[in-house]
């Protein structure tokens, strides 16, 4: 640095001049101006140790250049000395003083005194310019001390920090590692060098922390990374890893400060948090247990294990559900060591119900276990380092066993492991117990759905006798809802009710709702009641009845014939009474006439058996209805009693119906021969043909009988007849009117009766129309 120098200001050269000279001896820098300006621009430049003023100037004088240049902190301290020709006057030189100045010089200057003046101020300036420099160096110091002794205490404080600590260059470089790095990793103070960090992070997590750490130092940004690290004693643990960089004054980074902290228990709790969530859920998702335990098994590895085998007792025996391991290739082995050897940490595990924990699998115990050399060297080659056995359980039943070993992973099990395994396997337990329940209760659902959809009633009755279960068909056949049933005595529910419960069905009419109904009864005892099973046999009675009014029907309706034929046959045969030729043809026609009856009796047997089975053939064409009762009349008038007459009214036109006309035929053939069966005081009977609207109707009216209201519609049931007993002594099969309903509806037709007791009745047929098509061509063939 440049020594301070004088600065000399005076508006006259020659003034400058002087004053050069007398101080030129001094050896020190001198720098002349001749303005106040210039001098204060001067100041700006360069340090001065004294500065020498003229008082007269013009502009700034010199006071007013005083005052400036101590208004100015930079300026203030510098000592001024005023040059003066003229004022010696006392009030001038105390405005001097005031301004600032140290010292007045009088024209003529003395040089002497001038000079030593100078040479005093330079002197005190050089002096207090060393002190400074003498003081800056001695802070200086102090500062570096500082800072040692604070980097020796972030050094203690790294040592006597819990995690572990280290510095490295901003290449990544480690410079420092704390104490507690070697006491985690058991590596040497002395030969710690760049590689070893990466010697003991586990290799699964090598790449990332690599990765992260490369990224870190080309842009700066801090390190944050999750890896293992391996203790000294082989076992590894997780730790998060950060490091930030520090910066000097210009921003560039002058190193790395990182620390791992040791978060491995948290991380376990993690995991294990996780794993219990993932396993509750796989067990809860499905009541398929077996698939849900072997889900199970494939969760618990690796997150808490590096294999796992699950195993159920079956008829006392373990049995494999599910083996996983880390690694796939390793599962046979595993399998191959379960099914060949005695499980016997397992076995007694499912004895005692109690998980067992082994936190080191010691070589010893290898080989106390091993049965042979060949199972020796297998579980060598799996290398178990700890495991867990665990109960699966409900309440004290134990169902099998989960057994949870490391291997590879180096990890060793402890008290919270267990605590875990044995909340899977409760957890298991319960899921297992869960499908065995929801099967059970299926089951009985399955029951239920049969009961519900089974034809047959079907009734418990407790031992009180109570009704417990009705189910719909019971509730159909009886006529009686579940709710009345239920709560019930089964007496109260259908009176009359006795059956036996020794499984032997009884059948007996009961009265149900005023309606009669035949029931098949079988009862069953069991345990806590009878279970009842019925049937409704009323139709199958009904058409027992049937058959047996069939039989009677039939065989009185062939007998009267029969026998007329037979008397008149015996009496034609014999010889001992003359028979005249008039008596012998009223016999033989006895015997024609009864034969037509019996055929035509078969016949309508024959044609019912037909219609009911549906395989008698229609064949429906446009048939003339006027030409076709035309006929059916003329061949009854034939027939017909004394004392009868039938008449046919019917439009000169008409359009043909759709009929088959050998059917028609036969029902308007059975209705003109009731009408004369059932008018038993002849009279006329009128037959007549009617257009309506897309039909055609035939009426048979007869004075007849007449038909009670309430049996209108009964007579065209198969066997029904009025007069059953025949006290009008009029036979017939009960047959004709159902063959012609069945036969009219067959062609779509209708057919009914009005009638009033003892007034007679009229028999209506409707048969729908030709379509014109049919009916043209019909006309044209005629
Ligand atoms: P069947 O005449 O062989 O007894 P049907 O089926 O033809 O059988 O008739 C059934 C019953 O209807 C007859 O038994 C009779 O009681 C009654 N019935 C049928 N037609 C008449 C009628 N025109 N007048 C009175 N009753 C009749």
């Amino acid at each position: 640095m440049r020594e301070a120098g004088v600065l000399l200001v005076d508006d006259r050269r020659e003034n400058l001049v002087a004053l050069e000279a007398v101080l030129e001896p001094l050896g020190v820098d001198l720098v002349s101006v001749t303005s106040g300006e210039q001098a204060l621009r001067e100041l700006l430049r360069r340090e001065f140790a004294v500065i020498l003023l003229d008082v007269q100037m013009p502009e700034l004088d010199g006071f007013e250049t005083a005052e400036l240049i101590k208004a100015r902190e930079r300026t203030r301290h510098i000592p001024i000395i005023f040059v003066t020709a003229i004022s010696k006057q006392p009030d001038h030189v105390f405005r001097g003083y005031e301004a600032g100045a140290v010292d007045y010089v009088f024209k003529p200057i003395n040089d002497e005194v001038l000079r030593s003046k100078v040479l005093a101020l330079v002197e005190l300036h050089r002096k207090r310019e060393e002190l400074r420099a003498q003081e800056d160096e001695l802070r200086a110091r102090e500062t570096e001390e500082v800072r040692r002794e604070e980097q020796q205490r972030y050094r203690e404080l790294a040592e006597a920090m819990p995690q572990i600590v280290w510095v490295s260059d901003p290449q990544g470089r480690a410079t420092y590692y704390n104490g507690r790095w070697f006491a985690y990793t058991g590596l040497d103070p002395d030969a710690a060098g760049d590689r070893d960090w990466r010697e003991v992070v586990h290799p699964a997590d090598l790449r990332v922390a690599v990765e992260r750490r490369r990224d870190s130092l080309e842009t700066g940004e801090p390190f944050e990374v999750e890896y293992r690290f391996r203790r000294g004693d082989g076992t590894y643990r997780w730790h998060l890893g950060r490091a930030v960089p520090v910066r000097d004054v210009d921003g560039a980074i002058d190193h790395w400060v990182g620390t791992a902290t040791d978060i491995d228990d948290q991380k376990r709790a993690e995991e294990a948090q996780r794993f219990l969530g993932e396993a509750s859920s796989a067990l809860g998702s499905s009541l398929d247990f077996h698939s849900t335990l072997a889900s199970v098994a494939r969760l618990a590895v690796p997150a808490i294990a590096d294999w796992c085998a699950i195993e159920m007792l079956v008829d006392g025996e373990l049995r494999e559900v599910e083996v996983a391991h880390e690694d796939p290739m390793k599962v046979p082995m595993v399998r191959e060591l379960r099914r060949r050897y005695p499980r016997s940490d397992q076995a007694r595990v499912a004895a005692t119900g109690h998980a067992e924990l082994v936190a080191e699998v010691t070589e010893e115990a290898l080989r106390a276990t091993a049965v042979d050399d060949v199972h020796l060297d297998l579980l060598r080659d799996l290398g178990p380092r700890s495991a867990i056995v665990a109960p699966i359980a409900v309440r004290d039943r134990v169902l099998g066993t989960i057994t949870l070993v490391t291997s590879t992973s180096e990890r060793v099990y402890g008290q919270r492991d267990l605590a875990l395994a044995e909340d899977v396997a409760r957890r298991a337990g319960v899921a297992i117990e869960n499908a065995r329940l929801y099967e059970r209760v299926e089951a009985q659902a399955q029951a239920a759905r049969v009961l519900a959809a089974i034809g047959d009633g079907v009734a418990l009755v407790d031992e009180e006798g109570f009704v417990r279960l009705w189910n719909p068909a019971a509730e159909l056949i009886s006529g009686v809802p579940e709710q009345n049933a239920v709560g019930r005595r089964l007496e109260d529910v259908v009176p009359g009710w006795r059956a036996t419960d020794d499984g032997r069905p009884e059948t007996m009419p009961l009265e149900v709702g005023g309606r009669e109904i035949w029931l098949s009864i079988s009862g069953v005892r069991f345990d806590d009641g009878t279970v009842y099973a019925f049937r409704d046999l009323t139709d199958e009675r009904a058409l027992e009845t049937m058959r047996q009014d069939l039989v009677a029907t039939v065989s009185h309706e062939l007998r009267t014939p029969l026998a007329a034929i037979y008397g008149a046959a015996v009496t034609l045969r014999r010889r001992d009474i003359g028979l005249d030729e008039e008596l012998r043809e009223r016999l033989l026609g006895i015997v024609v006439e009864e034969s037509e009856r019996l055929s035509e009796i078969v016949n309508d047997l024959l044609l019912a058996s037909q219609l009911d089975a549906g395989s008698l053939p229609v064949t429906i064409e446009a048939t003339d209805a006027r030409e076709l009762t035309e006929a059916v009349v003329e061949s009854a008038r034939a027939h017909l009693p004394e004392g009868m007459s039938i008449d046919l009214t019917a439009p000169a036109s008409l359009p043909h119906v759709a009929a088959d006309p050998g059917q028609l035929r036969q029902v308007l053939d059975n209705l003109l021969e009731n009408a004369v069966k059932y008018s038993p005081s002849g009279g006329r009977i009128d037959v007549t043909l009617e257009l309506r609207a897309d039909a055609l109707r035939f009426a048979v009216r007869d004075p007849g009988l007449g038909i009670p209201a309430g049996e209108q519609r009964r007579i065209f049931e198969k066997f029904y007849r009025l007069d059953p007993d025949m006290s009008h002594g009029v036979g017939g099969t009960g047959l004709g009117l159902y063959i012609c309903r069945e036969l009219v509806r067959r062609v779509g037709g209708k057919i009914w009766v009005e009638s009033r007791e003892g007034e007679g009745s009229t028999f209506f047929v409707e048969l729908p129309l030709a379509r014109p098509r049919a009916r043209k061509e019909s006309v044209a063939a005629a």
